[in-house]
C-alpha cells in the first residue's frame, strides 16, 4: 500500500524540481542572450532557449498527459513558428521600418503561430467552461483584438508615420500582435481565475502570456521609433515566456488545466459585462474614425473592412448568444414540464393537460378519470438496496405503465413512487386501465436483482363538462381513494365516493384542532404502571399521552396517525419526552422507587425527521438521570422498515444507556431474525394475543413460545392489556415476569400515578397476598 504512495510523492517532486530547473536555465539563456558584450554566445544562448523550450513543452506533453492534449501541441507547434519567424526577422533587419521595403516574410510565420496560440487558449477555456458549444469565446476575443487593433493604429502608428512613407501593409504587421497578445492575456486569465480549484500551471500560463504581451507592446513602441533598444535585451520578455511555458508544461498541476470547473446550473446568453464589451468595441473605433482623417485610401480601406468584420462579428455575436437563450429557453421549458428521472410528464404538465382537455369539445360523453397509483413497499426497496436500483425500478416501472397506457390518454409521474394515468374515458374504462396495470407489475422487475412490485391505485372520476382546475381535484380524490387501497391492504383498487371526503375533511379538522391544542399545551401525558409478576411491584411507567376536548377524548389511535402524516408528531414526541422525563426525575425521588423506569413511544417520523439521541440526552441531563432510567418504544415495522439508518440511530440510544423496546410484537412481521440483528433489549407481545390468551389454548401457546425465544436472546418481555386476574395468573404460569395493563392500572394523570406509588410502597410492606391481589386495579380514569 504504501510504497506506489511514496513513487507517486517522489516523482511529483521529481517534476516540481524540473519545474525549478526549467527556471534557472531559462532565465540564465534570457540574461546571457541580453548580455551585449557576449555577441555570438549570446544569439546562440536565445535559440538554444528557444529550442528548449519546446522540447520542454513537448516532454511535458508526454510525460504529464494532460487532458486534452491538444492544446500543449498547438502551443509547441506556435513555438516553432515563433522560433522561425525570429531567426527569419533577424536576418531581415527590417525592424523599424513601416516603408514598402519592409520584409513581411516573417509575419508568414509569426502570425500562424499567434492565431494558434490563442486557439490552444480558447480551447481550453471552452473545455474548462463546459460550454462546448459556445463559440462566444472566440467571437468576443475577436472583437477585442480588432477593436484594440483600431485603437493601436490610430493612436500610436498614425501619428507616428505621419511623416515620411509607410506602406499601410507593413502597418498592419507592426499593429496586429499587442490585440492578439492582449486578447490572449484576457482568456488566460479568465482560465486561472475561473471558479475551481487553483492551479499552479493556470497562474505559470497567464504569468507567460503577459511576458508576452510586454514583448509585443516593447516591439511596437520600437517599430513606431518610440523607444530605442538594444535587440538582446528586446527579446528579454520572449525569453520569460519560453521559460514560463516550458515550466507550465513540466509542472504535475498542467494534468488538471483542462478539468471542467464545477457546474453551473444556468447558462447565461449574454451577460452584463460581455454586452458593455461588445457594445464599447462596437461603438468606440466608430467615434474614433468619425474625427480621424485617414491620410490614404489604402489606409482608410484598411480601417473601413477592419470596422465591417468588426461590425459583422458582434453581429454573429448576437445571434449566438439570442440562439444559445432561447435553446437553453426550451431546455428550461421541458425540464419543467417532465420528470428528470423518467422523462414522463409531471404534474404542472398533468395540470396543463387537462386544463385544456376542459376546453376541448371532442371530449364529451365520457368525461375523464384519473388513475393514481403508488408502487407498495417502494420505501423499503429504497432503504434497503439504495437510491441507484430505487431509481432503475421507478423508470423500469415508467416503460411498463407507458406499455399500458393508450395514446389517447397521459402518462405522467407526480412523485417519489407515484404515477397518474388520466383516461380520456369513464370508470369503466379506468377500471380495465387499472386491471392492466396490476396485470404488467405482476412479472418481475430486474434491477440487478429480480423485484416483484405492486401498487395501490385510486381512481377518480369527472364528467364532462368539467373545469379547468379539476385536475388538481381529481389527484386529490384519487389520492384518498389510494390511501384506502393501501390501508385495506394494499395492491388493490378504489374508486372514489363522497364518502371518502369526509374522512379526509376529518382528518383536516384533527390536524388544525392539533395544531392548535398543542400551541395551547392542551395535551396531557398520562402514566400507566408497568409491574412484575407475581406480586405486581411497580417497575416503572408508559407514557401516553391525552386529548380532551370540548366535545370529549380524542384517542390517540386517531389523532397520533394524523400527527405522524403532518410532521406535528416532532413537537408533540419532544413534549411528551420532556414530561415524562421530569415526572420520572420527581417519583425516583420517593423511597423505595429510585430504579423506577419511564417508557415513551417514539414514532418513526421522529426517528427519521429528528435527532431523537440528542433530544433524550438534553432531557436526561436537565433531569439529572441515567439513560438507563428510560425506555423508547418503538414499533415492530418501523424496526424492519428502515434498516440501517434506525438501527443506526437506535445504537446511539444505546450507547447513552437508553433500552429499546419493541412495541405491539406480533402484529407485523414478527421476525425473529432482527431480535439479533437489530439493537433490541424487549419485547411487549400485544394485547391482541393476551387478551384471548385464557379462551384460546394457540394463543397461549403463542405467548409462551414467545416469552421463552425472548428469555433464549436474553430480551426482556412484558405482556401487554392485562385486564383480569385470570390472565396474570396464566402469565405467571408460563414465566412471563413483567406485565401491563387495566388490571394493575389504568393510563392516569401525573397527580394520581403519584398516589398510586404511595399506595403501593405502603400495600407491599403489608405481608403479600396472592399474586395480583397485593394491588388493587387502579384508579378509573378516562382510558
Ligand atoms: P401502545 O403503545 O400500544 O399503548 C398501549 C395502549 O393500550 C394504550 O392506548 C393504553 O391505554 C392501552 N391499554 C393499556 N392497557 C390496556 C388494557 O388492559 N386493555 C385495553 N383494552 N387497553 C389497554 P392509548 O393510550 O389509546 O394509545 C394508543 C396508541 O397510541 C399507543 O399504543 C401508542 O402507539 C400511541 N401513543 C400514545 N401516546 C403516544 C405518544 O406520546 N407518542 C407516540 N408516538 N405514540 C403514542
Ligand atoms: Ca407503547
Ligand atoms: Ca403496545
Amino acid at each position: 500500500m504504501a510504497r506506489p504512495d511514496l513513487a507517486k510523492a517522489l516523482s511529483v517532486s521529481r517534476r516540481f524540481d524540473a519545474t525549478r530547473g526549467c527556471f534557472l536555465v531559462g532565465l540564465t539563456l534570457t540574461a546571457v542572450h541580453a548580455a551585449p558584450w557576449l555577441g555570438v554566445i549570446g544569439k546562440n544562448a536565445y535559440a538554444v532557449l528557444a529550442v528548449g523550450g519546446v522540447a520542454a513543452v513537448v516532454v511535458g506533453t508526454v510525460r504529464n498527459r494532460p487532458r486534452p492534449s491538444g492544446p500543449w501541441w498547438i502551443w509547441a507547434i506556435s513555438a516553432v513558428l515563433f522560433a522561425i519567424g525570429a531567426v527569419v526577422r533577424q536576418t531581415d533587419h527590417t525592424t523599424g521600418d513601416l516603408t514598402s521595403h519592409r520584409s513581411l516574410v516573417p509575419e508568414v510565420f509569426t502570425l500562424p503561430g499567434y492565431l494558434l496560440f490563442a486557439g490552444g487558449f480558447v480551447w481550453l477555456l471552452r473545455v474548462r467552461s463546459r460550454e462546448r458549444n459556445e463559440p462566444g469565446v472566440a467571437l468576443d476575443s475577436t472583437m477585442l483584438a480588432l477593436a484594440s487593433f483600431v485603437l493601436a493604429w490610430i493612436f500610436l502608428l498614425s501619428p507616428a508615420v505621419a511623416i515620411g512613407t509607410y506602406a499601410p501593409m507593413s502597418m498592419v504587421a507592426v499593429a496586429i500582435y499587442p490585440p492578439i497578445s492582449g486578447c490572449i492575456v484576457a482568456i488566460a486569465a479568465r482560465l486561472a481565475f475561473m471558479s475551481g480549484r487553483r492551479n499552479e500551471c493556470h497562474q505559470l500560463l497567464l504569468l507567460g502570456m503577459v511576458t508576452l504581451l510586454s514583448g509585443d507592446v516593447l516591439y511596437f513602441l520600437i517599430e513606431t521609433q518610440r523607444l530605442s533598444l538594444a535587440s538582446g535585451f528586446l527579446d528579454v520578455p520572449y525569453g520569460f515566456t519560453y521559460t514560463l511555458m516550458a515550466a507550465a508544461a513540466l509542472h504535475p498541476s498542467m494534468r488538471e488545466v483542462g478539468t471542467p470547473r464545477e457546474f453551473q446550473p444556468v447558462t447565461p446568453g449574454l451577460r452584463k459585462g460581455r454586452v458593455t464589451l461588445v457594445a464599447s468595441a462596437l461603438v468606440l473605433p466608430a467615434l474614433l474614425i468619425l474625427i480621424w482623417r485617414p491620410a490614404s485610401f489604402a489606409e482608410r480601406l484598411i480601417v473601413a473592412s477592419i470596422v465591417l468584420t468588426l461590425t459583422s462579428t458582434a453581429i454573429a455575436r448576437l445571434i449566438v448568444a439570442m440562439l444559445q437563450q432561447s435553446r437553453s429557453e426550451a431546455r428550461y421549458a421541458h425540464l419543467a414540464l417532465h420528470d428528470s428521472l423518467t422523462g414522463l410528464p409531471n404534474r404542472q404538465y398533468l395540470i396543463e393537460y387537462v386544463a385544456a382537455l376542459s376546453k376541448d369539445s371532442r371530449v364529451n360523453d365520457g368525461g375523464i378519470s384519473v388513475v393514481y397509483l403508488d408502487l407498495d413497499q417502494f420505501k423499503l426497496v429504497n432503504d434497503s438496496l439504495g437510491h441507484a436500483p430505487g431509481d432503475r425500478l421507478l423508470r423500469a416501472v415508467g416503460i411498463r405503465l407507458q406499455g399500458v397506457t393508450r395514446d389517447a390518454d397521459l402518462l405522467a409521474r407526480l412523485s417519489g413512487d407515484e404515477f397518474i394515468i388520466v383516461v380520456r374515458a369513464g370508470i369503466e374504462e379506468a377500471l380495465t386501465v387499472a386491471a392492466r396495470i396490476k396485470s404488467t407489475l405482476q412479472a418481475p422487475i430486474e434491477i440487478g436483482v429480480e423485484i416483484f412490485t405492486s401498487a395501490s391505485i385510486g381512481i377518480a372520476h369527472a364528467e364532462s363538462p368539467f373545469a379547468e382546475d379539476t385536475a388538481a381535484e381529481l389527484i386529490r380524490d384519487a389520492d384518498t381513494a389510494m390511501y384506502r387501497s393501501k390501508a385495506e391492504g394494499r395492491n388493490r383498487v378504489t374508486v372514489f365516493d363522497d364518502s371518502m371526503r369526509e374522512v379526509v375533511s376529518k382528518r383536516l379538522a384533527i390536524e388544525s384542532d392539533l395544531r392548535a391544542a398543542l400551541a395551547e399545551s392542551d395535551l396531557e401525558v398520562y402514566f400507566q404502571p408497568i409491574v412484575s409478576l407475581p406480586g405486581a411491584r411497580v417497575l416503572g411507567f408508559e407514557a401516553l399521552v391525552r386529548w380532551h376536548t370540548a366535545d370529549g377524548w380524542i384517542s390517540p389511535v386517531e389523532f397520533i396517525p394524523v400527527a405522524e402524516e403532518s410532521g406535528l408528531i416532532i413537537p408533540l414526541g419532544a413534549w411528551v419526552m420532556r414530561e415524562s422525563v421530569a415526572r420520572l426525575a420527581e417519583w425516583r425521588a420517593l423511597p423505595g422507587y429510585g430504579e423506577l423506569t419511564m417508557s415513551v413511544n417514539v414514532s418513526a417520523q421522529q426517528i427519521r425527521g429528528t435527532d431523537v439521541p440528542g433530544l433524550v440526552e438534553t432531557c436526561l441531563r436537565d433531569a439529572d438521570l441515567p439513560g438507563s432510567s428510560l425506555w423508547v418504544e418503538v414499533t415492530e415495522s418501523m424496526v424492519m422498515a428502515d434498516t440501517l439508518e434506525t438501527a443506526a440511530t437506535l445504537e446511539r440510544l444505546q450507547r447513552i444507556g437508553v433500552r429499546i423496546s419493541v412495541d405491539d410484537f406480533g402484529t407485523g412481521y414478527s421476525s425473529l431474525a432482527y431480535l439479533r440483528q437489530f439493537p433490541v433489549d424487549r419485547i411487549k407481545i400485544d394485547r391482541a394475543f393476551v387478551s384471548t390468551m385464557n379462551d384460546c389454548e394457540k394463543n397461549l401457546r403463542v405467548v409462551a413460545g414467545i416469552a421463552a425465544i425472548a428469555r433464549a436472546l436474553d430480551v426482556d418481555v412484558v405482556a401487554e392489556g392485562i385486564e383480569t386476574i385470570e390472565q396474570a395468573d396464566a402469565l405467571v404460569a408460563i414465566g412471563c415476569e413483567k406485565a401491563q395493563g387495566f388490571f394493575f392500572g389504568r393510563p392516569q394523570p401525573p397527580a394520581i400515578a403519584k398516589q398510586f406509588l404511595h399506595d403501593a410502597a405502603r400495600k407491599h410492606a403489608e405481608p403479600a397476598g396472592a399474586l395480583g391481589r397485593g394491588l388493587a386495579p387502579g384508579p378509573m380514569t378516562p382510558r
